[in-house]
């Protein structure tokens, strides 16, 4: 969930417009999933094409990998969060103990970018999302499902 591409702006007000990337848009995204374990990427792609083939859900927002693979470094910063450093905790791992950590990387952090450009984390859409995923394989497990600290954005295999 953190760092995030500059959402693409909805075109002139449409009201039931379909969420859009932009060609850099997609090329990031089509990076971040590169970087997957191939049973995950696998997974991630039929899910999207699934939500972008379903009349519905392509209209509550449209899926995008915020972050697959993270570096050590980064995760030690993350985990810094909510202890040494302000805000709330995002993670119990150090660097090197999430399933982020290793390239290429068994997990992926999914949001939503709306029609309006902007970016949503919603509980409701990425319990959606993570039917599909668990549907496209069985190995994926989701964030959401965890007993204790909830990481709805976080698929891994
Ligand atoms: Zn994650």
């Amino acid at each position: 969930m953190l760092e995030l591409m500059a959402p693409n702006k909805a075109k002139s007000g449409a009201t039931r417009a379909v969420p859009q990337l932009s060609g850099v848009q997609l090329k990031v995204q089509a990076a971040r999933l590169g970087q997957a374990v191939p049973s995950l990427a696998a997974a991630y792609a039929q899910a999207l094409a699934r939500w972008l083939g379903d009349p519905v859900l392509r209209l509550a927002g449209r899926p995008i990998i915020t972050e697959c693979y993270r570096s050590p470094e980064r995760q030690d910063e993350l985990y810094k969060q909510g202890r040494s450093k302000p805000g709330p905790v995002v993670t119990y791992k150090r660097g090197g103990e999430s399933k982020h950590n290793t390239l290429p990387s068994k997990a992926l952090d999914v949001a939503f970018i709306l029609a309006d450009g902007e970016v949503s984390w919603s509980g409701l859409l990425l319990s959606k999302f993570a039917r599909l995923m668990k549907a496209a394989d069985a190995r994926v497990r989701w964030g959401g499902d965890w007993p204790k600290f909830k990481d709805w954005p976080h698929f891994e295999v």
